[in-house]
């Protein structure tokens, strides 16, 4: 757990492990157990913005969903202001935080608005209903103001034109606004981005993005933003003078300020996923190899060692070894890498290279060169 007084949530080696069981062989053997997460430490603190970036299946919606008390881990902790979320919710030792005070401020906004909202239900019914549930002592006046004041900030004016909406009469931008503030009625101090902003188009994005931003400001809450898009995690961050995390296997294997994730990346999947965004290159035309295989390896069986050893284009025989910690990149910024080539005296610089010369030709036979 952080000292930081202003730590809003606070996550020390969590583990999300899960079984799958997907055939009907299921019925004959043991179910697999899915590595999502494992052993992530992170904290969260006031007014702060955090993106997680990674490729699909690496971890970041469940750490998130973690995050915010809607994933139990199988392993490590979740604190909320010093409260255990799943000690609170089990009502397990002395219990600072109620559980009902922790659920009302960690919040989401989903990929799909849609699914946020009842389709069968006006705009004004469908943000009624959280405030019905958790805030009992409002009078239906004041739920009512809240919701038009609300609708006129994120921008929806006139307010009592779109209260009386159904989702359908909505745009896309429209819903997401919508459910941000549906987000934002409980006055939360984290809300969870799951990549909220994905299914927008390029200037819907952005606009969403500053919204989010300006509210921020507004409310004093954090984001948590989950987001494939590295450039859109750039855009968020950079505005807000938040951080990157970088995602790989259900590791955080780098996090740091943007310009440093951006401009001089350590772990070589970061350097990968620039790489794969030409409009974060830093020389378009630089064809250097940036992976080893192209399969991620299957989060049932992740590699042993650093995880990414079986795809990194530098790897060598040490990285098989010990899983690497987060290291720090220097002393005087938060920035740190999980990866042995950020330690100058290590073992790694002593030990052979993989042999990758097998792989390199399956990449550039699908990539081409
Ligand atoms: Fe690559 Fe080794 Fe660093 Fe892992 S520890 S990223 S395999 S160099």
């Amino acid at each position: 757990m952080s000292d930081a007084d202003d730590t809003v949530v606070s996550l020390q080696d969590v583990e999300v492990h899960f079984e799958e069981d997907d055939s009907l062989l299921g019925l004959f053997s043991e179910p697999d157990t899915v590595h999502a997460v494992d052993g992530v430490s992170l904290d969260i603190s006031e007014n702060d913005v955090v993106a997680l970036v990674g490729e699909s299946g690496c971890g970041k919606t469940t750490l998130g969903k973690a995050a915010i008390g809607m994933r139990r881990p199988t392993g490590g902790s979740v604190r909320y202001r010093g409260q255990d979320i799943w000690d609170a919710k089990d009502g397990r030792g002395d219990v600072t935080v109620p559980y009902q005070d922790i659920r009302k401020a960690l919040q989401i906004i989903h990929q799909d608005p849609g699914s946020a909202l009842n389709p069968y239900r006006m705009v004004k019914n469908n943000l009624e209903e959280p405030l019905k549930r958790w805030q009992k002592d409002l009078s239906d006046e004041d739920r009512t103001a809240r919701i038009l004041h609300l609708l006129e900030t994120v921008g929806m004016a006139p307010p009592e034109d779109y209260a009386e909406r159904y989702p359908h009469q909505l745009s896309g931008g429209e819903k997401q606004r919508v459910a941000l503030i549906r987000s934002l009625l409980m006055n939360p101090d984290l809300i969870l981005a799951d990549e909220s902003v994905s299914a927008l188009d390029v200037s819907l994005r952005v606009e969403m993005m500053d919204l989010m931003l300006e509210l921020q400001d507004q409310f004093d809450t954090s984001y948590l933003f989950i987001s494939h898009d590295l450039s859109n995690a750039r855009y968020i961050t950079e505005k807000a003078d938040g951080r990157i995390g970088i995602m790989y296997l259900g590791k955080l294997v780098e996090i740091g300020p943007p310009e440093q994730i951006l401009n001089d990346p350590q772990h070589p999947y970061t350097k990968a996923l620039r790489w794969s965004s030409p409009d974060l290159r830093i020389d378009p035309s630089d064809d250097e190899l940036p992976m080893r295989k192209i399969d991620i390896p299957d989060p049932i069986d992740p590699p042993s060692g650093c995880r990414f050893h079986t795809r990194c284009p530098v790897a060598r025989e040490a990285c098989k070894g010990e899983t690497p910690e987060a290291f720090p990149v220097d002393d005087s910024s938060d920035h740190g890498a999980a990866c042995y080539r950020v330690l100058e005296n290590h073992e790694y610089w002593e030990s052979q290279p993989l042999d990758n010369t097998e792989d390199e030709q399956t990449y550039r036979k699908q990539f081409g060169d």
